[in-house]
């Protein structure tokens, strides 16, 4: 695509953009009146002005049904995840029975491991990312030593060649190959929270299967960012959060899938509790857990609906922009524009003084760049926050800036560019 880095050109991309009316759906933060520019919807998605609609719904129906919300009103709380599957569903490539929305990331993941990482003499070892997000190694580290063994020798982190940021999947499907005799599952990001790398899953997925592994994914950074067919890659289990891409509210509710293929599956053990047991005789209280169908039987406590009613008033949104891969069209727009960008601020500069370690394939990225800056990072970080140009800085030194569909504009990321080249120092 052909690019300019003036401001009625921006302009101009930004009135051809048959998303640019869902801004006006969003909260933008003001400063003195004044929008701010938000590149930030990697860490936390701004607010849909539906949110308050949905949450206040709720609080109606507690006010005036109370208890018996649980099973009166429009929507009834015990159902109310019932409407959310359907529309997590198209967002990750899943059935509606093989999502379900509850607790947060992280307990989803040791859930999943729960269910999914059982060591034996011979298949116990765990390929992951090098540089997975912290919670994802503490996650891992734990549970490999509530199995009583020793993550250093459990645990194969794959990291980049000397001189590279980011991972080469032929290196990610040799190492499967090589430790195939011992692997007991593989756990990957779909997109690295700090390189922005958007992996091969589907490859991955097949390398583990044939290495008789199981797979699973953590879509914090990728679920509402890309689109993704969890069904159809054959992919064991994947967990996300729903406050990033998703604009689902600050630790909002997690998302979990699990493949059709393992509902009948009575050897997985899982960590069950009264939520997940059979909706037709759950209020029967018997003793011995009998699972509900689908991930719906991975649920454990009652729904947390204000959290739920927050996630909905999102879900509804990509419903509306006509579903992730629209969405994604835009981004693979935007996100070029700003790689353009940055290489305009580069070349004025003659040098270069930012250098981005995200793939340039736009196929093995999703909206964020992260960018090295050759010096001063910080400094030129917290000199962008000054102007109220909202990206995030992640030790030891990246810059991450993620323009994202729903509200930001081809005006954001030439602006962004402009502030840039004023606060090099
Ligand atoms: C954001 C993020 C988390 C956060 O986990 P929470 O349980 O929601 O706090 C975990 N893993 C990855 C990869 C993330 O990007």
């Amino acid at each position: 695509m052909h690019f300019e880095n003036n401001l009625a050109f921006a302009h101009a991309l930004d009135q051809a953009d048959p998303l640019n009316k869902f801004r006006n759906d969003f909260l933008i933060p003001k400063i003195d009146g004044k929008e701010i520019i938000y590149l930030c919807g990697n860490s936390l998605g701004l607010q849909p002005k539906n949110t308050r609609l949905f949450i206040n719904e709720q609080l109606d129906n507690w006010e005036n049904l109370a208890v018996e919300g649980w099973f009166e009103g429009d929507s009834p709380w015990m159902f109310y995840h019932k409407e959310m599957q359907k529309l997590m569903a198209p967002l990750v490539g899943a059935l509606p029975s093989e999502v379900v929305p509850m607790n947060n990331l992280s307990v989803n993941l040791h859930l999943m491991m729960v269910s999914f990482y059982r060591p034996d003499q011979k298949k116990f070892k765990i390929i992951m990312e090098g540089g997975a997000f912290p919670s994802d190694q503490y996650i891992v580290e734990s549970q490999v030593r509530f199995h009583g063994l020793n993550p250093d020798k459990v645990i194969i982190e794959i990291n980049p060649r000397m001189g590279e940021e980011t991972l080469r999947t032929e290196d990610i499907l040799a190492s499967i190959e090589e430790h195939s005799n011992e692997l007991a599952l593989i756990m990957f990001a779909g997109i690295n929270y700090y390189t922005g790398q958007f992996f091969d899953m589907k490859s991955i997925t097949e390398a583990g299967h044939k290495a008789g592994a199981y797979v699973g994914f953590d879509l914090a950074h990728a679920a509402g960012n890309v689109p993704m067919s969890l069904h159809d890659w054959n992919v064991d289990f994947a967990c996300w959060c729903t406050y990033k891409y998703m604009n689902s509210s600050p630790g909002g509710i997690s998302g979990v899938f699990i493949h059709e293929k393992h509902f009948e599956n009575n050897e997985l053990n899982r960590f069950a509790g009264w939520w997940g047991y059979d909706e037709k005789t759950r209020f029967k209280m018997a003793k011995g857990f009998i699972p509900q169908a689908g991930a719906e039987g991975w649920q454990l406590s009652c729904s947390p609906v204000l959290m739920m009613a927050a996630h909905k008033a999102s879900l509804v949104l990509f419903e509306e922009a006509g579903g992730i891969e629209n969405l994604r069209q835009k981004s693979i727009n935007l996100t070029a524009y700003l790689e353009f960008i940055l290489h305009e601020v580069n070349k004025k500069a003659g040098s270069e003084l930012f250098k981005i370690i995200t793939p340039s394939n736009y196929k093995e990225r999703g909206a964020q760049l992260s960018i090295i800056a050759a010096k001063n990072g910080k400094q030129i970080f917290d000199k962008l926050v000054n102007q109220n140009i909202i990206g995030d800085w992640r030790e030891p030194n990246v810059i991450r800036i993620s323009p994202v569909p729903f509200y930001n504009t081809f005006e954001d990321v030439y602006k962004f560019g402009s502030v840039l080249e004023n606060s090099i120092i």
